[in-house]
């Protein structure tokens, strides 16, 4: 099964409690590649960079099943790049500078042979672009997955309360889900965003996991509690990735697969905090993705009697 990605590919620089690293890959698109490929093939991006994003990065992802005929590229221009800075918990960031460069003037394109694909992940991007997306698909996928955050929500809310009128999947924080409702009872929010279009949300919430809202259903997946967590960058997308990456795989989009898609996703992410930008996504393997999903079970699998 096929998945359309479309998202960002940048440069980053990141300041965590444990360190600092001016320029790094990322951008949600890498995330999300990194991740979903581990799983589903063929993954097909769309994005933009500029003349300074690395070769070897590009061959990597190609190597991985990522089909890189729609990503463009800009010669006289830089690459997106982003800033941010953790606060003492990691669970909360500054964002510092978003300089767009490239994305700036990004009218992403479908390429043909994309044409057809069975499932659509909309990375973190302009809500306008995620909505282009979606309208130059001749066959509508049977999944439409899409992540967004509160700059856009800030910046673009109207062309973003449009696009979710035409998604199934919304992946959101929990501080982006009080935002976007203006409730705060995250039961509430999710009452009020499941009228705004999709049929399911997830609401993140760092390292106390996500919860899965479908019609009168909630389902909760924990993080994983890890000893080391340097970096949270792209553990959003790193969840996105492995989440729809299980739904390709699996084909099949039931509410109770999505249960066990959160677990997958979530088991990503907590692989992609664990070192500075994407490099621990490409380091695992099957089998260390199969052991954390074990760990996954243990961590809340119990017998209770009742009393
Ligand atoms: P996450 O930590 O999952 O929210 O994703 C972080 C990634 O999103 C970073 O690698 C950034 O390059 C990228 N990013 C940050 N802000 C934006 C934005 N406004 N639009 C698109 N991508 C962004």
């Amino acid at each position: 099964m096929a998945i359309i990605s479309l998202g960002s590919m940048a440069f980053d620089a990141i300041e965590t409690p444990f360190g600092k690293i001016d320029k790094i890959v990322g951008g949600s698109a890498t995330y999300v590649a990194y991740a979903a490929s581990h799983l589903a093939h063929p993954i097909q991006q769309i994005s933009i960079i500029g003349n300074d994003f690395p070769d070897e990065e590009l061959n990597e992802l190609k190597k991985r099943g990522v089909d890189m005929s729609g990503v463009e590229i800009v010669k006289d221009q830089p690459s997106f790049f982003w800033s941010g800075k953790y606060h003492l918990d990691m669970n909360t960031r500054d964002t510092l500078i978003t300089d767009l460069n490239v994305l700036a003037n990004f009218d992403p394109k479908v390429p043909d042979n994309y044409q057809g694909a069975e499932f659509l992940m909309l990375g973190n991007l302009m809500p306008s672009l995620q909505l282009s997306v979606i309208e130059q698909l001749k066959t509508r996928p049977k999944l439409i997955v899409l992540d967004t955050m509160n700059f856009w929500m800030e910046t673009a809310m109207e062309g973003l309360k449009k696009v979710l009128l035409k998604v199934d999947v919304l992946l959101i924080n929990d501080s982006e889900a009080r935002q976007l409702s203006g409730e705060y009872a995250l039961v509430k929010c999710a009452k009020h965003i499941l009228q705004m279009g999709p049929k399911f949300l997830i609401i993140k919430k760092g390292e106390h996991g996500a919860l899965l809202f479908h019609e009168d259903h909630v389902f909760f997946a924990p993080a994983l509690p890890l000893e080391n967590v340097f970096d949270p960058t792209g553990a959003g997308d790193a969840f996105a990735g492995g989440f729809i990456g299980h739904l390709a795989h699996s084909d099949d989009i039931s509410f109770e697969n999505m249960k066990t898609a959160i677990i997958v996703g979530s088991a990503m992410a907590s692989f992609c905090v664990e070192k500075f930008g994407p490099q621990k996504l490409k380091e695992i393997s099957k089998e260390d993705i199969n052991t954390r999903l074990e760990e996954f079970v243990h961590l809340v699998n119990f017998n209770i009697s009742l009393v």
